[in-house]
This record gives C-alpha cells, sequence and structure tokens, in this order.
C-alpha cells in the first residue's frame, strides 16, 4: 500500500523499534512468569524447573549454573543458556562519597554500552537504570541525548542491571555492609516511554513478590518521561502504583520547545494533564523535574507560574542544578536564584526539594550518563594496550 505525501503521518513513538542489529539473546526476564513455564514446557522440561531458575534469579540473584545443586548436573547448562543467557558484563566501576555511590558501565552482547548508579543513603538504596543505550529525545542540556539513539535495551537487560544492583547490595560491598535494593528509577540513559514494553516487562519483573520477580514495592519504582503523553496514558491503564516524574524543565511552550524538543508534539497543558489523570486513577503523587539552568529557566517570573501551574495539583517539585555536559555554555544557577525558585513555589504551598548531585565526580549525577564518550576513550585505551603488547 502507498501512502499519499498529503496524508499526515502519525507520530509513533511508544512502539517504534530503532534498527535492530543482531537481537540479544531471549532470557527468561523478556517473559512473564507463564510464558517461562510455556517455554520450559515446550523444551520438554518441566515447568517447575522455571520456578527453581526464579529463585536463583531472582532471590539469590545467582546466574552461575555450577551452583544451582536442586538442579541435575546435565540440565544446568541447557537452563542456562535457555534462560539466563548473560546479557551484561561489567567493564568498569567508579566510586565516590565515601564508596556510598557507585556508577557501573555495562557492556551487551553487542559491544553496546549502558550505565548504571548505585546511590545508597542511610534509609535505602537506590539505582537508576537505563532503558535504552543513548536517548532519541535530543534535550539539549542532557549528555545522553547529545549522541542520539542507539538502540532499545531488552526487558532483559533491563532487569539485569537491577538483578546486579541487588547482587551488590546483598554482597555486603557497600559501606555499611549488607543490605537490601529499596528503590528502583528509570533515570539512566534513555527515555522509558520510547521503549514502553521492555521497560513493563522490566517493571513487572522488580514489582513482581519472589519468586517471580524482585519483590520491590511499586511504590519505589520511578519512571521518568519527557513527557510521552500517550505513554503515559497507558501506563495510566496498567493499575501500578509506581511514581511517575515529569521532566518538565519550564512552565511555558515557548522555552520548553527548545529544552524538551518533543515539546512541539504535546505541550506542557496536555503533558500536566495526563500526569493529573495518573494521578486519580492511582492516587499517587507525582513528581515533577526540573533543571536549573542558569538565566534560561530560573527567573522568578517561571517559578510563579509554576507555581500557579502546580498549586491546585498533587504534584511535587523536584529541582536538580544543572550538571553541565562538555562543552555546554549552561551551567547551574546561582544560590540565590535557586532559594528564591524555592520560596516563590513554596509561597503557592507546592511542595519543593533540591535535589542533591550524588556522583557529580564521576559523572554519574542526572543527565551525565553518556557511556559512548566512556566507550570511546576505553577502545583507546584498549588499543593502546594491545598495541604495546603486540
Ligand atoms: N528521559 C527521561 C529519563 C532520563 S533523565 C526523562 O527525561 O525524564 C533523568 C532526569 O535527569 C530528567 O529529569 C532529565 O531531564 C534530567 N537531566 C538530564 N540532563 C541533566 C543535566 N545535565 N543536569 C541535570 N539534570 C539533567
Amino acid at each position: 500500500m502507498t501512502t499519499s505525501p498529503s496524508q499526515p503521518t502519525e507520530i509513533k513513538l511508544v512502539f517504534d523499534e530503532p534498527k535492530q542489529r543482531v537481537k540479544p539473546p531471549l532470557h527468561f526476564a523478556d517473559l512473564s512468569p507463564e510464558e517461562r513455564k510455556a517455554k520450559a514446557v515446550e523444551l520438554g522440561i518441566p515447568a517447575y524447573r522455571a520456578n527453581q531458575m526464579s529463585v536463583h534469579f531472582f532471590t539469590h540473584f545467582n546466574d552461575d549454573p555450577d551452583s544451582w545443586t536442586d538442579i541435575p548436573k546435565d540440565l544446568r547448562q541447557t537452563l542456562a543458556t535457555t534462560f539466563t543467557p548473560k546479557l551484561i558484563s561489567l567493564v568498569k566501576s567508579s566510586v565516590t562519597d565515601d564508596g556510598k555511590t557507585r556508577k557501573d558501565l555495562w557492556k551487551l552482547h553487542d559491544g553496546v554500552l549502558v550505565e548504571s548508579v548505585l546511590m545508597s543513603y542511610s534509609d535505602r538504596t537506590t539505582v537508576c537504570i537505563s532503558s535504552q543505550a543513548g536517548c532519541g529525545m535530543n534535550c539539549p542540556f542532557c549528555a545522553t541525548g547529545q549522541a542520539g539513539l542507539t538502540r532499545n535495551l531488552t526487558a532483559g537487560e533491563i532487569t539485569a542491571q537491577v538483578v546486579a544492583a541487588a547482587r551488590i547490595c546483598a554482597s555486603g560491598e557497600l559501606p555499611g555492609g549488607a543490605t537490601r535494593l529499596s528503590n528502583v528509577v528509570f533515570m539512566g540513559m534513555g527515555e522509558p516511554m520510547a521503549n514502553y514494553n521492555a521497560v513493563m516487562r522490566a517493571v513487572r519483573n522488580i514489582t513482581t513478590p519472589q519468586p517471580d520477580g524482585l519483590g520491590i514495592g511499586a511504590r519505589s519504582v520511578t519512571v521518568s518521561t519527557v513527557g510521552l503523553v500517550n505513554g503515559i496514558e497507558k501506563l495510566t491503564e496498567e493499575n501500578l502504583p509506581i511514581t511517575l516524574a515529569v521532566s518538565l524543565h519550564t512552565p511555558d511552550d515557548e522555552l520548553r520547545d527548545s529544552l524538551v524538543p518533543i515539546n512541539s508534539r504535546w505541550k506542557v497543558k496536555e503533558v500536566l494533564e495526563a500526569a493529573d489523570k495518573y494521578e486519580r486513577k492511582t492516587g499517587r503523587r507525582y513528581s515533577i523535574e526540573y533543571a536549573l539552568i542558569r538565566d534560561i529557566n530560573d527567573q522568578a517570573w517561571r517559578a510563579d507560574l509554576l507555581g500557579r501551574l502546580l498549586r491546585n495539583r498533587n504534584a511535587h517539585v523536584n529541582l536538580i542544578p544543572l550538571n553541565p555536559t562538555p562543552g555546554s555554555k549552561w551551567t547551574a544557577s546561582r544560590p540565590f536564584d535557586e532559594s528564591e525558585f524555592v520560596r516563590i513555589l513554596e509561597g503557592y504551598g507546592v511542595p519543593v526539594t533540591v535535589r542533591d548531585t550524588r556522583g557529580r565526580d564521576i559523572d554519574g549525577a542526572c543527565g551525565q550518563l553518556a557511556a559512548s564518550e566512556i566507550a570511546s576513550s576505553f577502545e583507546k585505551a584498549a588499543e593502546a594496550t594491545e598495541g604495546a603488547t603486540k
């Protein structure tokens, strides 16, 4: 069928699949618990073996078939290859804040690199994960956006980052000893709503009680979006009380059209209305993310406009001092402007917090995840090492 050029083309975002190279191997985290059992049966393996695998993977974070002593030796490798192929391997970890923040660089099966950041606090441990390699949203202040989208991650690849974090927590490697991974935020690389199905499968893996999932409370999972309204609407229908965060960054369409380019498709009003519907359906207050950029979006009049927009909404504002990206002319707001911004919003009764800038010195803070840069420096280092040893 041919489409006449005069016909408007619908912008498809949520289900658009960027060109995949070789597909990542299927992992049982790509499947629902029922599908995992069906897959086992299809291979002539009793369904309860899928349950055993779930216990190893989601309860003990153990993907080493040699230690699965409840499974016959000759079956272990088949199960590992079929259900838990290694999807991510650690390239490098950087640690800061006395070991309380740790950024991990992961290599996927096709050499693509993504990052996650693990942060331990007195009352919780949070992992910030990537849902895509790169990002297609092109926000000019965000390091990930600069390189564009490489590809969507699979549910298995997203889940693997969380399982790796849970394993690190349980191993006692973090200061303070063994702990439980308590929170997951989709605020690493990528736009979660542009990879909706894989993100939702991963969210279910995270929130489903053990042994079929990690059993982390839905309220402790945050999905952050630039404001893809079709994605927010779909999420509203999922009936899962996860926390929605909307990266607004300015209350006016004029500036937002350039700070968050997808605003040319869905305006501030539409995004907030979609978030309101989400709030009404789930009873969950949503977050408004706002990176404060000096003299760009931090004026008192914008705080005032934002206060008016949000005063009758069940939203909370998270102000993030801008983390300047390499080569950017933009920087964080002056302390006075930041505190004025807070004061004005509070004057409207809007709850506000200023986000701490964990991981700044290891480029692990918000918006600084850009594995391609690290990748190229790694490749150079590897080339140099190989050259030297030839
Ligand atoms: N694509 C999603 C999630 C990834 S980024 C989204 O945009 O919401 C997570 C948060 O970090 C977003 O609010 C994003 O706008 C913000 N961010 C990106 N670059 C930043 C920077 N340089 N400084 C501060 N925050 C930034």
